[in-house]
C-alpha cells in the first residue's frame, strides 16, 4: 500500500451517534477526509497544502434534492476528467467516490444537500517545490443545498451587472477543469455590489459574456437560446438545459454572446448546481423580459425540477 492509500483509504463506515455532530455548529454536515467521515466542523487541511497556498486543486459539486443524487455521473466524469488534466491521483475508483459521497449525505441526513467532492494537491513530506512530491489529497462532504438566487430573486428575477473584469483564459487555465481560481469572478461581484446588482457577469478574452461566480448564462432570443462557448466551465446544468431543449424541440446552441446581445435578448438566465436554473430580470439596470420570468425560462425551470424524480437523472439515497 503506498502512502497516500495508507492515509486515505476509507476506514469502516461509523454510525450517525458515533460521530458527535454538534446540532449548533454551522453549516450542519459531514465531510470525508483522511479516510474518515467527520462532523463538518472537524474538517480542517493543513496550511501547507498546495490546494490553499496554490490553489492547485480541482473539485466538483453535485446536489441532491428530495433524497436523490442529480445526474451524478456526469459529476464523476467531470471530476475525474479534472484529476487526469492536473495529473493528480487518489487512491478510489468512481464507485469508490460515488459510495463516499453517498456515505457522507447519509450520515448528515440531509435530503437537499450541496454535496463536494475535491482533490488538491496536497503537501509534500519535505515541502519540496516539486508538486510530483505531493501527496495529493482527496476530501468530500455535504452540507444543506444552497442556491446562488434566493427564493425572493428566484421569484422575481436577478439583478445582474456586467463587469468590465476579464475572466482567466482557457490557455491559461482550462475552464473544463473545476477549479477555484476565482479572483477574477470575486472582483466581478465586487464591481457589481457597487453598482447595486446582486451579482456579476465577467467577459471573456475577446470582450464577449463569459459567466459569473458560480453559474453559466443563457439568453433566448426569437425563440432559440445561445450561451457562451469559450472560456467558460462546461456546466452540468447548462448540458442539461441542452438536454432539456432536445426534448422540447428548441433551438439552443454555444456561440459567442456579445455584451449587447445579453442586453437585447428576450429572456435571461443563469444555470448552477446550486439553484439549477434561475431567472435574470434586471442587467446594468435595465430590465429584460419586462422584468418577468420569461415563459421559455419558466419552461425550462419547471422542466428542470421534474427530472430530479425521474430514475433516469437522478438516484436515490438510502439513509439510515
Ligand atoms: N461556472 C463556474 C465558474 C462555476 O463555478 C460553476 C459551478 O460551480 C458553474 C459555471 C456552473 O456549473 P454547474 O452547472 O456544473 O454547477
Amino acid at each position: 500500500m503506498d502512502q497516500t492509500t495508507a492515509t486515505q483509504a476509507a476506514k469502516p463506515l461509523p454510525t450517525v451517534g458515533d460521530l458527535h455532530v454538534d446540532p449548533h455548529a454551522y453549516p450542519d454536515g459531514i465531510a470525508f477526509l483522511d479516510g474518515q467521515y467527520l462532523p463538518m466542523s472537524q474538517a480542517k487541511v493543513s496550511v501547507l497544502d498546495w490546494g490553499f497556498l496554490h490553489s492547485d486543486a480541482t473539485y466538483d459539486t453535485v446536489h441532491v434534492w428530495n433524497g436523490r443524487f442529480f445526474r451524478l455521473d456526469l459529476h464523476l466524469d467531470r471530476f475525474f476528467g479534472g484529476l487526469e488534466k492536473l495529473r493528480m491521483t487518489i487512491p478510489f475508483d468512481r464507485d469508490g467516490v460515488a459510495e463516499i459521497l453517498h456515505n457522507c449525505v447519509a450520515l448528515s441526513g440531509h435530503r437537499a444537500a450541496y454535496v463536494e467532492m475535491l482533490c488538491t494537491r496536497g503537501a509534500s513530506p519535505t515541502f519540496s517545490r516539486d508538486p510530483r512530491q505531493a501527496i495529493n489529497r482527496f476530501m468530500a462532504f455535504a452540507v444543506p443545498f444552497g442556491s446562488v438566487a434566493n427564493a425572493e430573486q428566484l421569484r422575481r428575477g436577478l439583478r445582474v451587472a456586467i463587469s468590465d473584469k476579464v475572466r482567466i483564459p482557457p490557455a491559461s487555465v482550462d475552464p473544463s477543469i473545476k477549479n477555484y481560481h476565482w479572483l477574477d469572478l470575486v472582483r466581478g461581484l465586487y464591481d457589481a455590489y457597487d453598482r447595486g446588482a446582486e451579482t456579476a457577469l465577467i467577459l471573456d478574452f475577446n470582450g464577449n459574456v463569459a459567466e459569473g461566480p458560480g453559474f453559466n448564462v443563457f439568453c433566448v432570443k426569437d425563440g432559440k437560446l445561445s450561451t457562451p462557448a469559450i472560456g467558460v466551465l462546461p456546466g452540468i446544468t447548462r448540458r442539461t438545459v441542452f438536454d432539456l431543449c432536445v426534448e422540447e424541440g428548441l433551438v439552443a446552441a454555444a456561440a459567442d454572446v456579445s455584451v449587447a446581445a445579453l442586453k437585447a435578448a428576450d429572456e435571461v438566465f443563469i444555470t448552477s448546481t446550486a439553484g439549477g436554473i434561475m431567472p435574470v430580470a434586471e442587467i446594468d439596470g435595465a430590465v429584460i423580459a419586462d422584468g418577468k420570468v420569461g415563459p421559455v425560462t419558466g419552461r425550462l425551470m419547471a422542466l428542470y425540477w421534474q427530472k430530479h424524480d425521474d430514475p433516469a437523472w437522478s438516484s436515490q439515497v438510502t439513509y439510515p
